[in-house]
C-alpha cells in the first residue's frame, strides 16, 4: 500500500497529514509538476480518508479484537430491538462496544421508527457499468460476504452546509450525488440547507434537528478550524455510520462528507480545478458508499492518482454492487 497514512492501519502519523505543499499557487504553467504537486495533495486527501475508513473498520466488532490500533475514541450507543436482541450504532472512528439497554416497547431511545420511507424492493437500478471490473474493494462486508451499504430501499436524504462553499462550488456536490445515485440506484433526495456544523461524534439520530429519522447525510463546506482533520494538506474527508443488530448484518444509516472549502476555492482557480474537486468529491462519495482504496492506479478510489476522468470501471463495479444491499425494514 503506497498511502503513507493509511499504511500501519494507525493512521497515526500526524507528519503524514501535514506535508506543507509547496507548489506556485497561481501559476498553470508546468503541467508536470502541478500534476506531481495534484497527486501529493490527493495523497493527503485520501490519506485522511484513509484515517476515517479505518476507524469505521475498526469499529466493526469482528475487527476490533484484530487490530491494535483504534482511531479515535467515542461513546457508541447501544439499544435493544424489539426482538430483545442487542444492537449497537458505530460511527466512524469510534470502537464498537456492545451492549444491551432495556428499550421501551420495541422502540430504541437513540434510533427512529424501524422502516421509514423502505419500500418492498430497490427504488431504482443501477446503471450497468459499461465493462465489467473486479478492481474494487469495500470498506465492509457482512459475515455472509455481501458489503455494507445503503438500504436501495429508501431514500437517502442529504443536507448541505454550504455558508463556506466557494463560489460555483455547489453545484459540483449535487452533480456527484447524481453521478453516484445513477452508479449505485440509491435515490437521493436533496433537503436542502442545514447550519449543521461536521462533528467527529456526530449522532445519526438527532431527532431535535431533523426530526424522527435516521440523520441525513451531512455535506459540509467547511475548514480546519471546525473540522480539524483537515487541517495541513487534507482537503475532504467522509465516511458513514453502520448500525447492526448484534452481530446481524450491517447496513449505513447516515453519513458524512466534510470539504475544506479554502483549499477548494484555491483549487478552483485552477484551469481544470471544477475537474479536480469534482474528483475528491466522488471519491469521498465512494468512501462513504462503502468502497475501500484500491491499488489499481486507473480506479478514482486509488490512493495516489485525482483521475480527473472521473469514476472508472472498477469504481462503477463496485458502487452497482453497494446497490444490491439488502433492504432493511427493521432499522
Ligand atoms: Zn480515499
Amino acid at each position: 500500500m503506497d498511502d503513507p497514512v493509511e499504511q500501519g492501519e494507525g493512521a497515526q502519523d500526524p507528519d503524514g497529514d501535514r506535508r506543507r505543499r509547496n507548489h506556485p499557487r497561481h501559476s498553470a504553467s508546468a503541467g508536470a509538476a502541478a500534476r506531481f504537486v495534484r497527486n501529493l495533495v490527493l495523497i493527503a486527501v485520501i490519506g485522511c480518508v484513509a484515517f476515517l475508513a479505518a476507524g469505521l473498520a475498526y469499529g466493526d466488532p469482528r475487527l476490533v479484537g484484530l487490530l491494535e490500533f483504534r482511531v479515535g475514541g467515542g461513546d457508541p450507543a447501544d439499544r435493544s430491538a424489539g426482538s430483545g436482541q442487542t444492537g449497537q450504532a458505530e460511527t466512524t472512528g469510534q470502537a464498537a462496544q456492545p451492549g444491551v439497554q432495556p428499550g421501551a416497547a420495541g422502540r430504541a431511545a437513540d434510533a427512529p421508527p424501524p422502516g421509514l420511507e423502505e419500500s418492498d424492493s430497490p427504488l431504482g437500478t443501477p446503471e450497468p457499468p459499461a465493462e465489467r471490473s473486479d478492481s474494487y474493494k469495500f470498506l465492509a462486508v457482512n459475515a455472509d460476504g455481501t458489503p455494507v451499504g445503503y438500504s436501495p430501499c429508501r431514500p437517502l436524504h442529504y443536507v448541505v452546509n454550504a455558508d463556506l462553499a466557494p463560489e460555483g462550488a455547489a453545484g459540483l456536490v449535487h452533480d456527484a450525488i447524481k453521478t453516484v445515485s445513477r452508479a449505485t440506484g440509491i435515490r437521493f433526495i436533496n433537503d436542502g440547507a442545514t447550519d449543521e456544523q461536521p462533528s467527529e461524534h456526530r449522532a445519526p439520530y438527532q431527532p431535535g434537528t431533523y426530526g424522527d429519522r435516521w440523520a441525513p447525510l451531512l455535506v459540509a463546506w467547511t475548514n480546519p478550524d471546525v473540522a480539524p482533520k483537515l487541517k495541513g494538506q487534507i482537503i475532504g474527508t467522509g465516511g458513514s455510520t453502520h448500525y447492526s443488530y448484534g452481530d446481524g448484518p450491517k447496513t449505513f444509516v447516515t453519513g458524512s462528507l466534510e470539504l475544506d472549502a479554502p483549499q477548494i476555492a484555491e483549487e478552483l482557480d485552477r484551469p481544470d480545478g471544477a475537474a479536480y474537486a469534482t474528483a475528491v468529491i466522488l471519491h469521498e462519495l465512494g468512501h462513504v458508499m462503502g468502497l475501500e482504496h484500491v491499488d489499481d492506479p486507473v480506479q478514482l478510489m486509488y490512493p495516489e492518482i485525482g483521475a480527473p476522468d472521473g469514476l472508472a470501471s472498477g469504481d462503477l463495479n463496485g458502487l452497482q454492487e453497494l446497490g444490491k444491499a439488502q433492504c432493511r425494514k427493521d432499522l
